[in-house]
Order: C-alpha cells, then sequence, then structure tokens
C-alpha cells in the first residue's frame, strides 16, 4: 500500500488532512470487508460446487432406483409368464390325463353288441335302418378320427409349452441371476455414493466452519475498526458539512469577486486606455518630430545626393593595362576620386565613392534609408548615370547571385512592412516603364508597343497618372522575380537588339508603397523611383544620323531635362522645368516637394573612357554643387540672370553664340588637375573648395573635350550645358534649331 505523506500548510488543509486520515482508515475497513467478501463468494462458490455435486449423485441414485424398478417390473412380468407356464403345464397335464384316459379307453377291446337280427333282407324298414346305423356309425368314426386328430395337435402344443417352458425357465434363472448381480452393484455403488456424500458434506462443513470461524474473526475486526472510524467518520461529516456551506456560499463569494475583479478590471482598462492615448499622443509627436528630425537630416544632407561608383575592370578588357592608373582612390577620404586624364590628375568630390570592390551590398546600405523612408510617404528617386557600359545596368538590377538595387530595395520593403505589423498594414505595387524617343511603353503590359501618356488628375488634385500602367502587387521575392522577367521579356521583344536598346532607353521601376494604421487612421504613400539612364557617351558626328540622331536628341533632351529640373528644385526656383522631358514630366511628383533623390554616377576605369568619366564625374559633381537654401537660390538667380555661374558653363561654351564667362574662383579639381599636389588631396582643402564647386571652367575650357569652340559636349553634360544636339552631331538639319541654354532657362 502506498502511503502519501503531504504537507498542510493553512487551516482548510488540516481538516483536509484529518479527512484524509479518515477516509484511509474508511479505506482500510472497506479494503477488509472487500476481502472478507471475497473470501465469504469463495465459500459460497464452494458450497454450490458441493451442492451440485450432491444433486449429481442424487440424480445418479434416481436413475439407479429407476433401473431397479425397471427390473423389478421385468421380474414380475417374468413371475407371470411363468404362472401362466405353470397353468399351461396344469392344462398339459390334464390333457395328458385326458389322453391317457383316451388311450386306455382304446386300449380295451371294442364292446360291440354284434346284435343279429335276424330281418327280412328285403325289408324297407329294415334297409332304412341300416342305412342309417351306417350312417350313424361313419359319423362316429368321423368323431373318432377328429378326436385323434385333436389329440395329436394337443400333444403337440404340450411339447411346444414345454420346450417353451423349459426355456422361459431358462431365461429366467437368467434374469434371476443378472437381477441378483444388478442389485449387488447396486448396492454397492449407492453404499459408496452414500459414503462419497457423507465424505463431502463433512469436508465442506469442516471447511465452512474454518471459514465461518474466520469471516467472525475478521467481521470482528472490522466491528472493531468501525467502532474506530465512527468517530472519524462524525469528524468527516462534520468536515464536509461545514465544506458544503463553503461551497454553498461560494457562489455568493465567486460573484462578489468577480464583480470586484471586473471593477478593477475597468478602472485599469480606463488607465491604460488613457495611457494609451496618451501614448498615442507622444507617438504622433515622435512622428512628427522624427519625420520632422528626417527631413530636416535630408536638408542638412541634402535633398539630392550624388554617390560615384566605379566597376572593375572586366575580364577580356584586361589588355588595356595602364586602366588601374587611370582612376585612383583617397584612402583617407571616401569622398574623393583621382582621375588621370592626359597626364593630369583631376580631383572630384562627391558624397561617397565607390571603389572597383565594393560590393552590392556595400552600395545598398548607403542607399537603404532612403528606400525605408518610403515607407513613411516620402518619394524617393534612384537614378544610375554614366556611359554605356559603366555599370548602370549592374547596379541596378545586378546579376541573379548578386541582386542589385532593385531587388534589394523591394526585400528591404517587404521586411521593413512585415516588421511594422500589425498596427500598418502595407501593400507593395510595381510598374516597369520604358522611356524610348520620348515615348512612354509599358513593361507589364500586355502590349509592350502601345504609347502611355501622362495626365493630369481630373480630381484637382494636381497629381500625375498614367492612364492604362500596369501595376502588380507583390508580396514576396517570387513576385519581383516574375514581375523582372515580365518586364525584360517585354523589353527584349520590343526591339531587335536589346543591349544597344537598353543603352539608349531610360528603364524605371516605379515601387508604390501605401500603408494604413488601423489604430491611428492614418494613412502613407510613397513612391520610390528606380532609374537605370539611358548611356550618357556622346556620339561622334559621323556616328549620328537617322534613328540613331533621334535616339541621340531624345537622350540629351531628357538628360538635359532631368539636369535642369535637379538644378531648379535645389535652387528652389518658382518655376521648375519638369515637362520638358517624359522622364522629368513622369517623376514630377517624385522629384519636387520633400522627395529625395540620389543619382549614382558610374564610371569606367579604362583608358579608352576616361574622357566620357570626366563628362560624367563633371555632371556628378555639378549636381552636388548646387546650393541649397533661399539665399543661394536669390544669389543663384542673381547670377543667372548675368548667364555665368549656374554650372552650366560648359554648355555656354559650348554652344554657339558663346556667352561670355565670368571669372570664378578656380576650383579645386582644376587645382588638382593642373598639378598631383600633395596639399591639394588633404580633405580639410577639399572640403572648403567644395562650396566652391561649379567652377570647372577653367579647366573645361583647356581641357579638349570642351575646348574646341563648344563643338562637342552631347549628353553627358546635358543637363548642365543645355546644349542642343546639332553643336554635337553637327546635322545641319537640327543647327537651325535654337539652342536651349540652361542659363537662360534658370
Ligand atoms: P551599363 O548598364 O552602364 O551599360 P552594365 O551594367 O551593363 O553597364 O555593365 C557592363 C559590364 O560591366 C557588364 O558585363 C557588367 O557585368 C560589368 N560590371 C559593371 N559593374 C560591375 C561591378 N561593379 N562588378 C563587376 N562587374 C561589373
Ligand atoms: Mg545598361
Amino acid at each position: 500500500m502506498t502511503i502519501l505523506i503531504l504537507e498542510w500548510s493553512n487551516p482548510l488543509n488540516k481538516s483536509c488532512a484529518i479527512h484524509f486520515s479518515c477516509v484511509s482508515q474508511l479505506f482500510i475497513f472497506c479494503s477488509v470487508m472487500l476481502h472478507l467478501s471475497q473470501d465469504v463468494e469463495a465459500l459460497r462458490g464452494e458450497l454450490c460446487r458441493k451442492d451440485e455435486e450432491c444433486r449429481e449423485q442424487e440424480r445418479r441414485l434416481a436413475a439407479l432406483e429407476q433401473q431397479v424398478q425397471e427390473r423389478t417390473g421385468v421380474i414380475v412380468q417374468l413371475q407371470q409368464q411363468l404362472e401362466e407356464a405353470a397353468q399351461r403345464r396344469q392344462e398339459l397335464q390334464l390333457l395328458r390325463d385326458g389322453e391317457e384316459t383316451l388311450s386306455r379307453q382304446a386300449a380295451l377291446p371294442l364292446q360291440v353288441k354284434y346284435v343279429t337280427k335276424t330281418v327280412e333282407v328285403e325289408s324297407a324298414q329294415s334297409k332304412q335302418a341300416l342305412i342309417e346305423a351306417q350312417a350313424h356309425n361313419q359319423a362316429l368314426q368321423e368323431q373318432l378320427s377328429v378326436q385323434r386328430q385333436l389329440l395329436r395337435e394337443l400333444e403337440q402344443q404340450l411339447h411346444e409349452s414345454q420346450r417353451s417352458s423349459s426355456q422361459l425357465r431358462q431365461q429366467i434363472l437368467v434374469y434371476e441371476g443378472e437381477m441378483e448381480r444388478a442389485q449387488g452393484q447396486l448396492e454397492a455403488e449407492m453404499q459408496s455414493l452414500e459414503e462419497e456424500k457423507n465424505r463431502v458434506i463433512e469436508e465442506a462443513f469442516i471447511r465452512a466452519e474454518s471459514e465461518m470461524k474466520a469471516v467472525h474473526e475478521n467481521l470482528a475486526g472490522v466491528r472493531m475498526n468501525l467502532l474506530t472510524l465512527q468517530p472519524a467518520l462524525r469528524t468527516l461529516t462534520c468536515d464536509y458539512n461545514c465544506l458544503k456551506r463553503q461551497v454553498q456560499d461560494f457562489p455568493y463569494m465567486l460573484e462578489k469577486a468577480i464583480t470586484e475583479a471586473k471593477q478593477e478590471i475597468c478602472q485599469v482598462i480606463g488607465e491604460v486606455s488613457s495611457a494609451n492615448q496618451e501614448l498615442l499622443r507622444k507617438y504622433k509627436r515622435e512622428m512628427n518630430l522624427r519625420k520632422k528630425c528626417h527631413n530636416e537630416l535630408v536638408r542638412l544632407k541634402g535633398n539630392i545626393r550624388v554617390l560615384c561608383r566605379v566597376r572593375p575592370v572586366c575580364a577580356g578588357e584586361t589588355d588595356a593595362a595602364d586602366t588601374k592608373n587611370k582612376v585612383t582612390f583617397d584612402p583617407d577620404d571616401d569622398a574623393v576620386l583621382y582621375l588621370s586624364n592626359k597626364g593630369k590628375l583631376m580631383t572630384f568630390e562627391l558624397d561617397k565613392v565607390f571603389p572597383t570592390q565594393a560590393t552590392q551590398e556595400e552600395v545598398f546600405q548607403e542607399v537603404q534609408s532612403l528606400v525605408t523612408s518610403c515607407i513613411d510617404g516620402f518619394n524617393v528617386c534612384i537614378f544610375a548615370y554614366g556611359q554605356t557600359g559603366s555599370g548602370k545596368t549592374y547596379t541596378m538590377e545586378g546579376v541573379p547571385e548578386d541582386p542589385g538595387i532593385n531587388q534589394r530595395a523591394l526585400r528591404l520593403l517587404f521586411s521593413a512592412v512585415s516588421e511594422k505589423k500589425p498596427d500598418w498594414d502595407y501593400k507593395i505595387t510595381v510598374s516597369m516603364v520604358e522611356i524610348y524617343n520620348e515615348t512612354l511603353r509599358n513593361l507589364l503590359g500586355d502590349n509592350p508597343n502601345e504609347k502611355l501618356d501622362i495626365k493630369m488628375c481630373p480630381d484637382g488634385s494636381g497629381q500625375l497618372y498614367v492612364p492604362g500602367l500596369t501595376e502588380f502587387t507583390v508580396e514576396s521575392v517570387e513576385d519581383i522575380n516574375k514581375v523582372f522577367d515580365l518586364g525584360h521579356m517585354n523589353r527584349a521583344t520590343a526591339c531587335t537588339n536589346l543591349n544597344e536598346h537598353s543603352s539608349r532607353s531610360h528603364a524605371l521601376l516605379i515601387v508604390t508603397v501605401a500603408g494604413f494604421n488601423s489604430s491611428t487612421g492614418h494613412r502613407t504613400s510613397g513612391k520610390l523611383n528606380l532609374v537605370d539612364l539611358a548611356g550618357s557617351e556622346r556620339i561622334t558626328k559621323s556616328g549620328a544620323e537617322g534613328s540613331r540622331l533621334r535616339e541621340a536628341q531624345c537622350i540629351n533632351k531628357s538628360l538635359s531635362a532631368l539636369g535642369d529640373v535637379i538644378n531648379a528644385l535645389r535652387s528652389k526656383h518658382s518655376h521648375v522645368p519638369f515637362r520638358n522631358s517624359r522622364l522629368t514630366y513622369l517623376l514630377q511628383d517624385s522629384l519636387s516637394g520633400d522627395s529625395k533623390t540620389l543619382m549614382m554616377v558610374q564610371v569606367s576605369p579604362l583608358e579608352s573612357n576616361v574622357s566620357e568619366s570626366v563628362c560624367s564625374l563633371k555632371f556628378a559633381q555639378r549636381v552636388r554643387s548646387v546650393e541649397i537654401g533661399p539665399s543661394s537660390s536669390s544669389r543663384r538667380q542673381a547670377e543667372s540672370s548675368s548667364t555665368s555661374s549656374s554650372p552650366t558653363h560648359d554648355g555656354v561654351e559650348l554652344d554657339s553664340p558663346p556667352v561670355t564667362p565670368v571669372p570664378l574662383p578656380i576650383s579645386r579639381a582644376s587645382s588638382a588637375s593642373s598639378a598631383l599636389s600633395s596639399t591639394s588631396k588633404t580633405p580639410t582643402t577639399r572640403r572648403r573648395s567644395h562650396s566652391q564647386l561649379s567652377t570647372d571652367r577653367q579647366v573645361d575650357r583647356s581641357s579638349p573635350l570642351v575646348g574646341d569652340g563648344g563643338q562637342v559636349g552631347g549628353v553627358l553634360c546635358g543637363w548642365s550645358l543645355g546644349m542642343n544636339c546639332s553643336a554635337w552631331h553637327g546635322a545641319p538639319s537640327v543647327t537651325s534649331s535654337t539652342p536651349i541654354h540652361l542659363t537662360q532657362r534658370l
């Protein structure tokens, strides 16, 4: 038996302990009773078995008695037969006596009285008497023969009777023997059965007696236990009644406790909800503060950031052995890049320079804050600018095993919006557009050749929209890959040579992030425009004709317009010429207001690309150098009015008629380009000269790029140059058109 030892710590538990001991005693008593009842049951079973055996013996006795009775009946029958046989014997004896009498009589000489009468023979009377006597004689004779026959039959019967009587006697003797034997057996059997019965009864009686004795003893023990258990039972009953009362009171107590708890909960809920309100208010205030800080930070950093990435020398370009020396980096300052051009070392300072070994991840880390600001409702534009082959597509799209900004940005958006759940619910949609020859193509639509238009929203909000532009909601990387594949396929089907075509068109991935906060009812909508611009390289006069010329004009126009827009925005001009190209018109709402722009200028390290690299870097520096703020803006406007101080002097120089240059401070770029002085490389010097950017005029003038009287310049410098294509392609038909000068627009 298992003994449970429990520690009872409070009064209720103590009473439970008493209950427990009583219950255990009761349990012992019950187990003893159970044991006894089992014994009694076993004895009863034994008794039943014995009874059954007795009944069986009685049945056998009855069967034997029946056999005896049957045999007695047979004996009675046989006695009757015997009696009948004796009767027959008497009859036979009588018959025999009769026969003997007959045979004696027959042995006696016939006493026939022959009466001789003389009669007249011829007497009719005598004749009649004779005939009658003869007939009488005849009848007597016949009677005699019948009697004889009867006698013989009786004799035969007698013989048979004798035979059967002897047989019957024998049978009777046999039966009698059998009967005696059976009776002997029966008696012996009955004797043994009687003995067995007596023995069994005696045994059963003895066993029952001993068992009864044990039962009595047990019963006495149980009685004793009962006597001891009774007080415990009384205590138990008392406790039970007490508990019962408690249980009866429990619902009231529970109800009371629940009511109190409810009141407390209501109070706490009220407190929590007021705290929540307070928190929400604080959260909103913090959000606004954060947004303000962010804006301030962005304002301090500049809404337009310009980064540069130099691609590595690819396999197959190794014959250009001196490429390594063309582009060098400052180990102490990651915002500076040196370019060796015709023996001169030019210095360019940007927001950040990525060297050739920079990974896709490193590049993305620099832009990811812009990407996530989309979630807060900001509009963002990221442009990849540079000549064909400088790595624009690699930076934006990347390769499957190492994706670029496009895919990483969407992945980041997915993870960022999932972190904001469940308060915020976001929907991310993407569109892909190509701008080729100033026409807009829907790259995710059913018909990629269909031209799209940009329209003003009819709701009067001043927002633009593109009717028919396909948008896909994306939720996973698989969705993105499907969308990209579709866009690439459509772009490829719309042209004969994709590489060629892609370098002559702008590819835009437009990501819209719309959020809704269910607890505050707050909504946000941000747009991320990821733009792989067309190649910015200049085309030689001889190379530009026909469709190629048209492409070049369009690219020049759109890149010029982009430059103009950026310039106007940074200078906070009242008029921003968004409508001058499809690209700027489409991106109007993502370039204006508190939206953010990042320009990734791609540079090739090859010597053969140096002149294009110079143009790209100048472009980059000019974009970055445009100062922000009303004072600078007004100053710039004042300068613009003199048509000389904007970063468009290259164009001015290139275009005809030339504009008289205004002397400006010599930029660090120019001083660096003039000589590889160690002082010019120090970061402090560079930082100081940074505010004096847009003054490459003297370098440019001395540079062969722009020193040919403005006949070159091309798309690269288009935004700042405000040039006309005729300036570089030399086609007479275009030359006649009026040159657009950025300085004039400004
Ligand atoms: P673009 O789009 O400006 O014409 P691409 O992106 O097509 O130039 O790049 C031209 C080649 O240079 C491609 O083969 C590309 O894989 C390679 N490339 C560009 N940038 C890098 C880089 N950072 N690392 C490795 N390969 C690069
Ligand atoms: Mg490309």
